[in-house]
């Protein structure tokens, strides 16, 4: 028998075991399977504007690169904060909003603290909270999926959280919290409130208009939907002041480089043409839910730029693969926790969202 990493034992000059914290979860991923349609990740359909990819081009033969960027990431958080209308001392920014929500339970988080969460939500919160030695106090939303205010109330007063996330609209369900929800959460939780705002875009109500200095309110919005720059990798949060700078103690020094920096500023230039995306997302998505309505499946509403839906004939893993044996790529729900045989499809191009309906109504037939 040839000695594999398994058999070895700790020792000198071995790997160690994994932290014990870390538990047995496997992690965060969507299977990538090979497929002409992918509607599984709910990135945009649509590419960045062209002029934008010019700009960065430009701007990268003026960029120092044998410098450290700025540290603080100055002007592009100062002109987030303009779109936002709020100060760039209450933006803060990171690779993904991931990273930002990781180095706030960084800030907040750790042993003896802990998270509240209402399941099915975005795995991502619970394993940040893991990553980092935070307990997690896992409520369940209600059986039609929503976030249920009872239960809400009994998590937040029998665990005291340090850290409450409510993730506006919630993925992969789809329904924003309504912000009169927001206040009552705000108004009960003994902690930081975490209004993840990923899909906030496609939603009609937000809790930006909440941040303010002194509240623990914090939202976070990211590049990787609505922008069309999930390959850029940019996050970012509005929070009061004194949360932001306890972000920047628990950072990286120069964590976010100038390419980011610069491209993330850009951007900006652009708010109408992506708010133009979204107008056509949306429409999208009203054809889509259409499109389901007239299939043997449950659809539930839906804030963001994807929808939720459980067939009715036919089991949920079986339809995914049928989908898949069609080159058309979803994502699989159905052995999540409370989401049996419920599939996620991401709102695409028209076509894709036709090829997609097609192949849906082929499998079901
Ligand atoms: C996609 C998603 C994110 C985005 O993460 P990035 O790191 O910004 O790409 C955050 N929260 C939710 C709920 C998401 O679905």
């Amino acid at each position: 028998m040839t000695a594999g990493p398994a058999s070895r034992s700790a020792g000198p000059g071995r790997i160690p075991p994994l932290r014990a914290d870390l538990g047995l979860g496997e992690g965060y991923h969507s299977p990538q399977v090979a497929a002409r349609v992918r509607l599984n990740t709910n990135e945009s359909p649509m590419p960045p504007p062209e002029a934008w990819v010019r700009a960065v081009q430009d701007e990268l033969g003026r960029v120092p690169w044998h410098r450290y960027p700025d540290r603080a990431a100055w002007a592009l958080r100062e002109a987030i904060a303009d779109v936002h209308g709020v100060h760039a001392e209450q933006v803060w920014c990171a690779n993904g909003s991931n990273e930002v929500l990781q180095t706030l339970l960084l800030a907040y988080g750790g042993p003896g603290r802990s998270v509240a969460v209402w399941e099915p939500t975005y795995a991502l919160h619970s394993h940040i909270a893991e990553l980092t030695g935070t307990a997690v106090l896992a409520g369940r939303r209600g059986s039609d999926l929503t976030l249920d205010l009872d239960e809400v109330r009994r998590v937040v007063e029998a665990g005291q959280p340090t850290v409450t996330f409510l993730c506006s609209p919630n993925n992969p369900t789809g329904e924003s919290v309504p912000p009169a929800t927001v206040d009552e959460v705000l108004g009960r939780a003994p902690g930081l409130v975490v209004v993840d705002e990923a899909y906030g875009q496609f939603a009609p109500t937000s809790a930006l208009d909440r941040v303010a200095d002194g509240q623990p309110l914090v939202v976070t919005r990211t590049y990787s939907k609505t922008w069309s720059l999930a390959g850029l990798r940019l996050g970012y949060c509005v929070a009061a002041r004194e949360v932001v700078a306890a972000m920047e103690r628990a950072s990286l020094p120069y964590h976010l480089s100038w390419f980011t920096q610069s491209a993330g500023r850009l951007a900006l230039d652009y708010v109408d043409d992506m708010e133009r995306r979204v107008s056509r997302l949306v429409e999208e998505r009203g054809r889509l839910v259409a499109g389901l309505s007239a299939l043997p499946v449950q659809a539930w509403r839906s804030d963001a730029n994807f929808v939720l839906f459980r067939p009715q004939t036919r089991r949920g893993d079986d339809v995914w693969k049928g989908l898949v044996d069609r080159s058309v790529l979803i994502r699989n729900c159905s052995s999540w926790s409370g989401l049996d045989d419920c599939l996620r499809v991401t709102v695409g191009s028209p076509e894709e969202n036709d090829a997609f309906l097609g192949a849906l109504e082929e499998v079901l037939a």
